[in-house]
């Protein structure tokens, strides 16, 4: 039988389900009011670490947030749902991915700051007129938005900051 690459020792999976304590930050997090909305609606959000560091230019990911019915796409779409799904248990709409060195290496409010922020991906979608957008059930809709000040100005006002990208959005907003 050939070896698999990733049953060596020390050799992680790329990617793996989270530590417990994940859950445990979401929790604490998810009652901060900005995120107050999506256990209001709620919006399924699922979990996963990285185990193969992501870099983007000279930085590492620290996390990233997916919609997951957009993650995979062409004849095997059903295929990524259907393992994701039973990697997770059930399929949620959304997916943040955690860096698991850094996470490891975190203090607690780093991991809250962290969480913080890729939650606050996760806001009801605009319609073109800027009105919030709801289904034809009247229930809001949700999907991944870019950064924005507000959400860069909520997260220093809670955490200071903590990243690289807050240390440059506030050296801007101070000039
Ligand atoms: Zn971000």
């Amino acid at each position: 039988m050939p070896e698999c690459p990733m049953t060596e020792p020390d050799d992680l999976p790329p990617f793996s389900l989270p530590p417990p304590d994940v859950a445990q930050v979401a929790s604490v997090v998810l009652r901060m009011p900005e995120h107050q909305h999506l256990v209001d609606n709620d919006v399924s959000i699922g979990w996963l670490m990285r185990n193969d560091t992501k870099h983007k230019g000279n930085k590492v990911e620290l996390g990233s947030v997916h919609d997951v019915g957009a993650i995979f796409q062409g004849g095997f779409k059903a295929l990524g749902l259907q393992l994701l799904a039973g990697m997770l248990g059930e399929l949620p709409t959304f997916l943040v991915v955690l860096d698991a060195g850094f996470w490891g290496g975190a203090s607690d409010t780093e991991r809250q700051a962290l969480v913080f922020h890729e939650l606050a991906h996760v806001q009801q979608a605009l319609d073109r007129f800027g009105a919030p957008r709801f289904d034809r059930d009247g229930l809001p809709v949700f999907k991944v938005v870019e950064h924005d000040v507000s959400a860069f100005n909520s997260e220093v006002a809670r955490f200071g900051a903590w990243s690289p990208d807050l240390r440059a959005f506030v050296a801007i907003a101070q000039r």
